[in-house]
């Protein structure tokens, strides 16, 4: 039930062996550049759009196009971001934007409905250079929560902030905010009275098959919307964030992995960037995303071989779900235990793949 997109790293770097890449590219002896070129074919921006049920099936061409289009769309503006010379974390923050403002996903506009009726959104980010990281939980009217999570970090001394407060600060630094309609879609207001006639007192995950979807029932079958995006810029430095409408139907304040740094997001240039995505209960409870970069820098693993063996764990605790991790070298591994995952690459080339189901 794993997947990540280690066979499609070795493919590229197999073919890249035998193309005219600008570090195999010949080197007079006279000009010994002071670092060497970094190797084009490397990921530089990875992203996903939330992990879960998501089968050929019950697509129709047309979404899966609008899916491949802001898949496509994040990463090459993050992209731009890094060709313009900015930091990991301004990639980061204007891939998610994208995603935050597309209806398609489970973070901004499109954000699910908590069992009150209304949007509470979660985001962080963390800049893998200076550990440094920002959050907010449960902000209602900040139409970009990334970019409150940026300011957090930025301009306040502390890394998390919630509810009013947050809102508060963002207003104080001038961040964009809207009225709560602004977040409102049809189909997750439609998911929310599904969700509430179906099992009055628990939730369930953004997209869920709503037959399957009963938390703590034993065939379970989900699709979560969360967005991330983990980047690596020219100066080699990772970053990595996520943003969240959370659960549909959640209750009293709940809060998931996203916006809990070391949980659902971190980022350290000694071993990599990571974003999940999936049941927050369980990737709170295995500690997901610094579990995997404790195992790279402790166990010296490879980013993919940490980001199986904590996916796994998640597994045997009854958790499903996915995430994106890149290294400072450039590999990533976009590992999931469920169905499908909308994720998506770009290599330092400009190479993009996005992919949504098992392949
Ligand atoms: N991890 C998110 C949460 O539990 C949900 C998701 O990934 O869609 O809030």
């Amino acid at each position: 039930m794993r997947f990540s997109f280690f066979p499609a790293v070795l493919g590229l770097s197999l073919l890249a062996a035998g193309c005219n890449s600008p570090s195999s590219s010949p080197v007079a002896a006279t000009e010994t550049p002071a670092t060497p070129p970094a190797d084009q074919t490397k990921y530089v921006l990875v992203v996903h759009g939330g992990a879960g049920t998501i089968l050929k099936s019950k697509m129709t061409p047309e979404k899966e196009a609008a899916y491949r289009a802001a898949l496509t769309k994040a990463l090459q503006t993050g992209y731009d971001q890094l060709q313009a010379g900015k930091t990991s974390l301004d990639a980061v923050e204007a891939a998610i934007h994208i995603l935050e403002d597309s209806p398609l996903f489970n973070a901004g506009k499109g954000a699910v409905f908590t069992h009150a009726g209304r949007n509470e959104m979660d985001a962080a980010i963390m800049d893998g250079k200076t550990l440094q990281a920002g959050a907010v939980a449960g902000v209602t009217v900040i139409r970009n929560p990334i970019s409150a999570a940026r300011a957090v970090m930025d301009k306040s001394e502390h890394v998390m902030m919630v509810g009013p407060g947050a809102e508060q600060f963002a207003r104080q630094v001038g961040l964009t905010l809207v009225d709560p309609s602004y977040f409102y879609t049809e189909e997750r207001w439609k998911g929310l009275q599904d969700a509430i006639r179906e099992d009055s007192t628990k939730a369930r995950l953004d997209h869920d098959d709503r037959k399957a979807a009963r938390l703590g029932g034993g065939q379970h079958d989900y699709k979560f919307g969360t967005v991330g995006c983990v980047a690596l810029d020219k100066a080699g430095n990772l970053a990595a964030g996520t943003s969240t409408g959370g659960m549909t139907n959640k209750k009293f304040g709940r809060v998931g992995d996203a916006p809990l740094i070391g949980a659902g997001t971190y980022a350290n240039n000694a071993t990599a960037g990571i974003s999940c995505t999936g049941w927050g209960e369980f990737f709170i409870r295995s500690v997901v995303a610094h579990d995997i970069s404790a195992l790279m820098e402790y166990k010296d693993l490879s980013v993919d071989e940490a980001t199986r063996t904590v996916l796994e764990k998640v597994a045997k605790l009854g958790g499903d779900g996915g995430l994106i991790a890149l290294d400072r070298q450039g590999h990533a591994s976009l590992p999931f235990n469920t169905a499908g995952m909308y994720r998506g690459t770009i290599t330092g080339d400009g190479k993009i793949e996005v992919k949504i189901y098992k392949e």
